[in-house]
């Protein structure tokens, strides 16, 4: 029988549109993970009554009820009190709870505020969840039909508390067997297209799911106990198209980047025109990166492109700065002044203006300079500028990985 979870997500800016409720389908993707389904979210604002009466209705409603937020010291964090409210329980103080929270204080060297006091109150009867880190404490009351999580808003103190608190707790509780999740992370790839290639993979014991986080789109495999994982992989890997995947279970682009020029022993230098150092952000980005990463040169104007990275001026005067043989140009002539094993060079239109019939909006020239040559790939991205250049980061890492799968 289908175990179902409610979340709730407090917060009056969350209901005001002026945050967005990232919590809730993170959530969801991780209870999905363990075998629960998604029953209602609901987005609740700053109103006491309200709060309490959602939590009542969840809580009658689901198996696991999850809600974030409004654990904080100040008098619009009313998730406690409406907590209590709903399994009509005073409010009692936790002395380890207390404990807790004034040894957060005492490690950064300061006393605790008067009011942070309130934290370490919980509905009597539940039992408390450390956050490592940061101040509130989450809680759990367990009415006997429900499992009902409360946990601090703040996504990075939310997420660990998740996987420590949660999710062995649901799984035990309602006898899920254990499952393992495979993300295979793809770039160039719409989740749509994605989803479309991985329809009708599912089968007893293997549930798909999809997480879009632009420009990367994740599918994970979740599969129960006594499946044949790698065989799983290997076949969800080969629908999904083999240069699409540039991880499994691995961490990011630039994380695979920095990883594979670790292990050979190799530098790369950036030569960026309409992304303006964001490669070499995202490669910096990576822990270590100093073993792989040397430089960038942001060369947005032509006489920049010239300067730094010798580009001919002839090249520039017949091609334009947006154009195949400037690109291979940046990255040779940077390759030869770095002194770097690899460069990648980028330079394109990102929008929303400087297009031309030619050179429409979107046109993005990579190219990759390296020990055995030069290679080149054009994009036409159909996004606004923002979203173009995050697009053209990943473009060129990808560029990168492609050559670095060859064997030097
Ligand atoms: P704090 O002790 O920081 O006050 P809290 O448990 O009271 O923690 P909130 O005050 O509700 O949490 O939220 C703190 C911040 O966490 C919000 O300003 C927002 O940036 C972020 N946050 C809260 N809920 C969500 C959510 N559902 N999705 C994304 N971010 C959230
Ligand atoms: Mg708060």
């Amino acid at each position: 029988m289908a175990v179902r979870f409610d979340i709730i997500s407090q917060g009056e800016e969350l209901l005001a549109g002026q945050g967005v409720d990232t919590n809730a389908p993170w959530i969801s993707s991780e209870l999905q993970g363990v075998g629960l389904v998604p029953g209602r979210v609901t987005v609740v604002g700053d109103a006491l009554a309200a709060i309490r009466e959602v939590i009542e209705e969840s809580a009658a409603r689901a198996a696991v009820v999850v809600c974030t937020g409004g654990l904080g010291p100040t008098s619009d964090d009313l998730t406690r009190d409406a907590a209590a409210a709903a399994f009509g329980v005073p409010l009692e103080e936790s002395a380890v709870g207390l404990a807790q929270i004034e040894a957060r204080y005492r490690s950064r060297n300061r006393p605790m505020p008067p009011k942070n006091r309130v934290q370490a109150l919980l509905p009597q009867g539940a039992t408390l969840l450390e956050n490592p880190l940061g101040t509130a404490p989450g809680f759990l009351v367990d009415t006997g039909c429900c499992l009902c999580f409360f946990l601090p808003g703040v996504p990075f103190e939310m997420k660990p508390m998740v996987q420590a608190h949660v999710l062995d707790r649901v799984r035990d509780r309602f006898g899920l067997a254990p499952r393992r999740t495979v993300i295979l992370r793809t770039v160039n790839l719409a989740e749509s297209v994605a989803a479309e290639r991985m329809d009708g993979f599912e089968r007893p014991g293997v549930v798909v799911g999809y997480r879009a986080s632009f420009p990367e789109v994740q599918v994970k495999l979740h599969v129960e106990a006594g499946q044949d994982t790698a065989g799983l992989t290997t076949e969800a890997v080969a629908r999904l198209g083999p240069p699409f995947v540039f991880g499994v279970d691995s961490g990011s682009l630039a994380d695979v980047v920095v990883g594979s020029l670790r292990a050979r022993g190799q530098t790369v230098f950036t030569a960026e025109s309409c992304t303006a150092g964001r490669i070499a952000a995202e490669l910096t980005a990576t822990a270590g990166a100093s073993d792989v990463f040397v430089g960038s040169a942001v060369v947005y104007a032509d006489r920049e492109k010239v300067r730094q990275c010798g580009v001919p001026e002839a090249v520039l005067a017949e091609h334009g700065a947006v154009s195949e043989a400037t690109a291979r140009a940046l990255a040779e002539g940077a390759r030869a002044r770095s002194g770097a094993d690899w460069v990648v060079a980028v330079t394109g239109v990102a929008g929303p203006g400087g297009g031309s019939p030619e050179k429409p909006v979107g046109t993005v020239h990579f190219a990759v300079a390296g020990p055995d040559g030069t290679t080149h790939r054009q994009v036409r991205l159909p996004y606004d500028r923002l979203r173009n250049l995050a697009a053209s980061v990943a473009v060129a890492l990808d560029l990168l990985r492609g050559r670095l799968l060859n064997p030097t």
